[in-house]
């Protein structure tokens, strides 16, 4: 099973690369994509940067601490992708493995001598996952061995110390590694990596020992904080033990961890992470727009988490996280050509960027960069893309469940399905039934369409009585199921409302009062402004149904508002007023994902309505 995620127990078995097969679409073109430009732009930068030269042993040494990480991430991009690339590069990667299985081109020589910057076990981490994608995708191979040997070297290493890596990432990788060798240490390494945490384990730091989760044991902390990605990262690993281990306090843990999570220091779009300064969560409703962090990894990061919870689980508010996340971060991310990427994903831009052809230094920025000095977004990009057909559909009781809308085919037990839509542009979507088969089959009617409805259409067939004609019925937002047994040709149609649609947020986040914002399905929109188009400062929208236009399959809405200067004075506050009434324009919205296509440009998803 070509698969990221394999837990052996939870309600639901996730559906591999080799039983979901995603069709052109939304996220099949993405994926082509990815798989045809991304792997190679990341490659042809990680060669330019000197990154793989430190494998072949050039010198001086070249990048940050944990840029071989990007090295491994790349190559599980390219084990998921089938990427013919592969084999020459772990050969590289192979020739620096230490004789007993250490693995590191920045602390050979002074190993495990920073724990808390080092990313020793971090870097382990992205490599087990890319050789558990090999194993999975392609058998053993030279790439596998390495693993091994890495992750033999680990648990010698750290069974019996009170050590852990600053950046989490081990604890997941190595329980994937557990599950696709049987291996049980590789288990028992994961499970004291995390109970160790929080002990604590590591130093005290600046940004404090919240920022990598070492603050409190995993158990008892209420809520993610710290460190988007980290926190994130170790929460994946802490449900993989949880799952592996059966152990339901642990796993209801974090469970009530995202739940807070969600409730309070998420953003619209999905993405977390509100101060700069240290990549964190701010506090409970800490959600300003314009410093919004909303790092793409730790989006990407929010999706394997919430993934796994939706396996363990089968609760479908999980797949609504996810999808949020991957419609509005994980697509936001990477540019149109699939070149360039964001590293952080503000929702408010008030200056255009610089264009830029080289590095990023910086991680801001209103521009997607083709690289960055610390270019974890742009592999993690290529190996989430890449192995993306895996979070679509999962198997439960002989049925399918579908969780995410996407032109796809799908085979599993005794049901072959092709699924096509326009999703995420047009709401209609339609399951066909390739042969004869029997299951039940499940479609997630995602939270926000409350007026769905179902059809089961049966196939017709000469020597069968004429069919009844589809039976609509309404179904509410969670997984509206058919019951099997199926005919080759039999369709379900589900219908969801693509209205678009005005949000408000919470009155407890201060920095959004008096905005609004406007959701179209699962898509975020924006106002943009580019060149000589209107500013977007001292905007006030009008809270009126908007208007749709649709071009190239790309659906852009329009809204009424008014443009105020402001005062104009020397001093930007003074007594209350009646609003400016300001000039009349027309306000043109675009799907967040695609801003910062056009240019350096200013954008705002929320929209001041006083
Ligand atoms: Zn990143």
């Amino acid at each position: 099973m070509a698969n990221p995620v394999l837990p052996s127990s939870g309600v639901l078995a996730p559906l591999g690369l080799d039983s979901v097969r995603v069709l052109p679409g939304f996220w099949g073109d993405r994926i082509a994509l990815n798989n045809e430009v991304t792997i190679a732009h990341c490659q042809e930068w990680e060669e330019r940067e000197g990154w793989i030269g430190n494998f072949r042993g050039e010198r001086p040494r070249r990048g940050r601490e944990f840029s071989d990480s990007e090295i491994y991430k790349l190559l599980e991009a390219m084990a998921w992708a089938d990427h013919p690339g592969l084999p020459a590069l772990a050969e590289i990667v192979a020739r620096a493995q230490e004789g007993d299985g250490y693995l590191n081109t920045r602390w050979s020589g002074s190993r495990y001598t920073d724990f808390e910057w080092g990313h020793e076990l971090y870097c382990y981490g992205h490599l087990i996952q890319a050789g558990v994608a090999r194993l999975r995708r392609h058998g053993e191979d030279q790439l596998t061995e390495v693993v091994t040997r890495a992750a033999d070297h680990v648990c010698r290493r750290f069974m019996d110390t009170n050590e852990t890596c600053g950046h989490p990432v081990i604890e997941m990788a190595l329980v994937e590694l557990y599950r696709a060798t049987g291996t049980e240490r590789y288990l028992e390494m994961a499970r004291r990596f995390v109970e160790r945490r929080g002990l604590p384990a590591l130093a005290d730091i600046p940004f404090g020992r919240g920022y990598y989760q070492d603050d409190v044991p995993v158990r008892q902390a209420q809520v993610f904080r710290g460190h988007v990605v980290r926190a994130l990262y170790l929460a994946s690993g802490v449900v993989d033990v949880a799952v592996e281990t059966g152990d339901q306090e642990l796993l209801k843990a974090v469970e009530s961890q995202w739940e807070r999570t969600v409730a309070r220091r998420t953003h619209l779009t999905g993405g977390m992470g509100s101060r700069h300064a240290d990549e964190s969560y701010g506090e409970d409703y800490e959600l300003p727009p314009d410093r919004a962090y909303n790092e793409t990894c730790a989006g990407i990061a929010s999706i394997m988490l919430a993934h796994r919870l939706l396996l363990a689980t089968g609760d479908a508010r999980y797949a609504d996280l996810a999808e949020r996340t991957m419609y509005n971060v994980l697509a936001t991310g990477v540019a149109l050509d699939g070149k360039s990427f964001f590293y952080v994903n503000p929702l408010h831009v008030r200056v255009p960027a610089t264009p830029l052809d080289g590095v990023n230094h910086a991680a801001e920025g209103g521009l997607r960069s083709p690289w960055f000095d610390v270019s974890c977004c742009p592999n993690n990009i290529a190996r989430t893309l890449a192995s993306l057909p895996a979070y679509v559909a999962a198997a439960k009781d002989g049925g399918v469940l579908i969780h995410h809308l996407t032109p796809a085919e799908i085979r599993s037990g005794r049901l072959a399905l092709r699924v096509e839509t326009g999703y995420p542009w047009q709401g209609s979507v339609s399951v066909r039934v390739l042969e004869d088969g029997a299951g039940r089959i499940g479609l997630r009617v995602p939270a926000w369409a409350t007026e769905a409805t179902l059809a089961h259409v049966p196939a017709s067939s000469p020597d069968a009585p004429l069919p009844e004609g589809p039976v609509v019925r309404p179904v509410d937002p969670g997984y509206a199921y058919v019951e099997g047994p199926w005919r080759a040709g039999d369709e379900i149609r589900l219908e969801l409302p693509m209205r678009p649609r005005w949000t408000v947020p919470d009155r407890r986040i201060d920095a959004l009062r008096g905005s609004a914002a406007v959701e179209r399905g699962p898509l975020v929109y924006c106002a943009e402004s580019v060149a000589d188009e209107p500013p977007l400062a001292g905007v006030t929208a009008q809270v009126e149904p908007p208007v749709e236009h649709e071009a190239d399959g790309v659906v852009e809405l329009e809204v009424g508002a008014r443009l105020a200067s402001g005062s104009n004075g020397s001093w930007p506050y003074g007594p209350a007023r009646t609003p400016e009434d300001g000039t009349e324009v027309r306000l043109r919205l675009v799907p967040y994902h695609r801003w910062g296509n056009r240019g350096p440009a200013t954008m705002r998803v929320w929209l001041p309505t006083i």
